[in-house]
């Protein structure tokens, strides 16, 4: 098998692992980026917005954008600065020596620098049709969505400070907000947990789950289960935010990287910097806080200027 070797080697497309190509493509680096399959739900090419429809939050797009060829232009943009895409999954590396080696399926590689931007995964209660109704009813994202839903009423899932807080900001947009909880008691922090029961628009759906999503094409209604007595019953929402945690794509770093115990990598502070010299991270691999595409591109561009001086410090 011939290795190619290449001076960066960027792992995942989101907004974090295209603006790293971006700029190292831009500073002459040639950056190589593994950008994930197709067919995954996980690694897909473009990241988490290829699972979106309008993005309205992104700086440049007073219109709007669909999120998906937001991604093709970052893309684009990588490539007309020579940035160099493998489509396919990696399924080990190996940061011990240097050069670092990375491996797909049937190619390695080594590299003198590497920027992982695996992203993050939203929980999903995996519903038949739940993938396909993302983005027509179904989110993982207030923040992205809940401009969408002005004057509706809508459902959020889960019972810890995520739903809370999701609940809790959609009311700003819905007529009337329900948290739909597994158990009879939130997880959630005792002050927001306050502030959603003093909010008269939010109402609370106590130990139920969501069963079934109604509708092909959009999002029509839902179906919930008492987990107490099993009875189910209808119910009418335009909106269904699933809230129920997020989990990093490290699964490749276990043991290699310094993590949080939640799994998510760990970066010096202010940095995009590892416990491995020469290995840098960005995106939402790196960031439970924010979660936003503009965030995770600004925090790509660190990473790209951290790999840019490391290496001209490094490899000169
Ligand atoms: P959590 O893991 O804290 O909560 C997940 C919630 O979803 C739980 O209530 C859980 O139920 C429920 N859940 C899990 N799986 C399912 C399922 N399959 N079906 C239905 N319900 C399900 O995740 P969060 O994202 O809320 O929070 C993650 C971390 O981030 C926490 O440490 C939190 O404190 C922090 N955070 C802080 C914020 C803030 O301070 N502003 C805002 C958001 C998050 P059950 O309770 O029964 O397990």
């Amino acid at each position: 098998m011939s290795v190619a070797h290449h001076h960066v080697l960027i792992i995942g497309s989101g907004p974090a692992g295209l603006t790293a190509a971006i700029y190292t493509a831009r500073a002459n680096l040639k950056p190589f980026v593994i950008e994930g399959e197709p067919s995954s739900t996980t690694d897909q090419p473009g990241g988490q917005l290829m699972l979106t429809t309008e993005v309205e939050n992104f700086p440049g797009f007073p219109e709007g954008i669909m999120g998906p060829e937001l991604m093709g232009r970052f893309r684009e943009q990588a490539q007309r600065f020579g940035a160099e895409f493998l489509t396919e999954k990696v399924a080990r590396v190996d940061f011990s020596q240097r050069p670092f080696r990375v491996w797909t399926h049937d190619k390695e590689f080594t590299a003198d620098s590497v920027i992982v931007s695996t992203g993050a995964q939203s929980l999903m209660l995996n519903l038949p049709n739940e993938t396909a109704l993302v983005g027509h009813g179904v989110s993982t994202c207030a923040t992205c969505d809940g401009f969408f839903f002005r004057g509706k009423e809508i459902a959020v899932v889960g019972g810890g400070d995520s739903a809370v807080e999701e609940a809790t900001f959609l009311t700003k947009f819905a007529s009337k907000v329900t948290i739909v909880h597994r158990r009879g008691e939130l997880r959630a922090s005792k002050i927001m947990r306050d502030r959603a029961m003093a909010n008269e628009k939010i109402e609370f759906k106590w130990n139920s789950q969501v069963v079934e999503l109604k509708g092909a094409s959009s999002l029509e209604g839902i179906v919930l289960e008492d987990t107490v007595t099993g009875e189910r019953s209808d119910m009418d929402v335009a909106g269904l935010f699933i809230a129920i945690g997020h989990k990093p794509n490290t699964g490749l770093f276990t043991g290699i990287l310094d993590m949080e115990d939640s799994g998510y990598l760990v970066t010096q502070p202010g940095s995009s910097y590892t416990n491995i010299p020469g290995v840098f991270a960005c995106g939402d691999v790196q960031d439970h806080t924010y979660r936003q595409a503009i965030t995770a591109a600004g925090s790509g561009c660190m990473a790209a200027i951290d790999c840019e001086r490391w290496l001209e410090a490094n490899h000169a």
